[in-house]
């Protein structure tokens, strides 16, 4: 099979938007924009080996390769609209390529982005996507803007995936879709636009990235073990309670969102949540300095074994 017949069968499944002018088979894609907005452009990458390992499902794999750049978006409180898809692949296997391309367009669809380009090369099973969406100025939510006195909140329950990850094949069910079929969260992203001050998408493990937004934002926090929401599939899946607050604060793999938002703003988070039909906690609050301290239920420090996932980091 040539290249150019594996990017005709991405071609046919790629969904359509009445603002992509020119999609796939030209030298470039052409797309409108809407006036008086701001594009948002972000690129995650997955690579065998190291985000996900080999043998896993194909379906599976476009499904999160998109999830993790909508995941970036919705903690930009934007739209999506256009992917890329660049795909490295060590043969030209078409069989991969449709299931692949059916889980991309599968969670596309929810989200109604169209793929409009992309790249296909021999080498090591890589995939990298670009997602392109918009925000009315001033709406998007930064990383910069915690404040003193603000909550922390996340959404969903942080742990899951890593517990999945852990457990490998013993994982039940309900942890292994949260690791393999995350679902980004764009309706709460778009929801807190104009009431939280912050935002991140959790995925490198939820103390490294609120430590983003503290570093941001020139702030610290404290986070409170006995709030941090706990699923009930991760506390039968796991019985050691030290285990799961690994899972929880230093997993990774999340895509949920971490924001923080004024106390007295408390019931519209509550209300734009519940319009997003998404759950959300507040696990913590924002203090002066700029370290994330993280209280157990006797009021002592506790201490994480380790942070989050770093790459080229002492834990790759
Ligand atoms: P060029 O050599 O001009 O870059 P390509 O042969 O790489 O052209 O691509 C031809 C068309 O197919 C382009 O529109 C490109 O965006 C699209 N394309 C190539 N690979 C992919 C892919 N993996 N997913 C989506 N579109 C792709
Ligand atoms: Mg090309």
């Amino acid at each position: 099979m040539a290249e150019f017949e594996l990017i005709e069968r991405i071609r046919r499944r790629a969904g359509r938007r009445d603002d992509v002018v020119l999609g796939i088979g030209d030298d470039a894609a052409l797309l409108a924009p809407p006036a008086g907005h701001w594009l948002v452009a972000a690129q995650d990458t997955l690579n065998e080996g190291v985000h996900f390992a080999p043998g896993s499902a194909p379906a599976d794999l476009g499904w999160k390769a998109l999830a993790v750049n909508l995941s970036d978006l919705a903690a930009m409180a934007a739209t999506p609209a256009w992917a890329l898809l660049s795909l490295s692949l060590p043969r030209a296997d078409a069989g991969f390529v449709d299931a692949f391309v059916d889980g991309f367009m599968a969670l596309a669809a929810e989200h109604a982005v169209a793929l409009v380009g992309g790249d296909t090369t021999r080498g090591p099973l890589s995939i990298s996507v670009a997602l392109h969406g918009f925000v009315a100025p001033g709406r998007e939510l930064r990383r910069a803007g915690a404040r003193l006195g603000d909550e922390v909140w996340v959404t969903g329950t942080p742990g899951d995936a890593a517990a999945a990850l852990r457990l490998g094949r013993e994982a039940p069910a309900a942890l292994r879709a949260r690791l393999e079929r995350p679902l980004p969260r764009l309706a709460a992203g778009r929801a807190l636009a104009g009431i939280a001050h912050a935002c991140i998408d959790v995925s490198d493990g939820l103390l490294a990235d609120l430590g983003h937004v503290l570093a941001a934002s020139g702030v610290g926090a404290e986070i409170e073990l006995a709030r941090l929401p706990l699923s009930a599939a991760l506390e039968a899946a796991l019985a050691d309670p030290a285990a799961r607050w690994h899972c929880q604060l230093a997993g990774g793999d999340d895509y949920e969102l971490c924001f923080t938002a004024p106390a007295d703003r408390h019931a519209a988070v509550r209300a734009a949540l519940a319009a997003a039909a998404t759950a959300g906690t507040v696990i913590g609050r924002i203090v002066a300095g700029g370290d994330c301290r993280v209280i157990a239920a006797d009021g002592r420090d506790w201490t994480p074994p380790a942070r989050g996932y770093q790459h080229f980091g002492s834990n790759a």
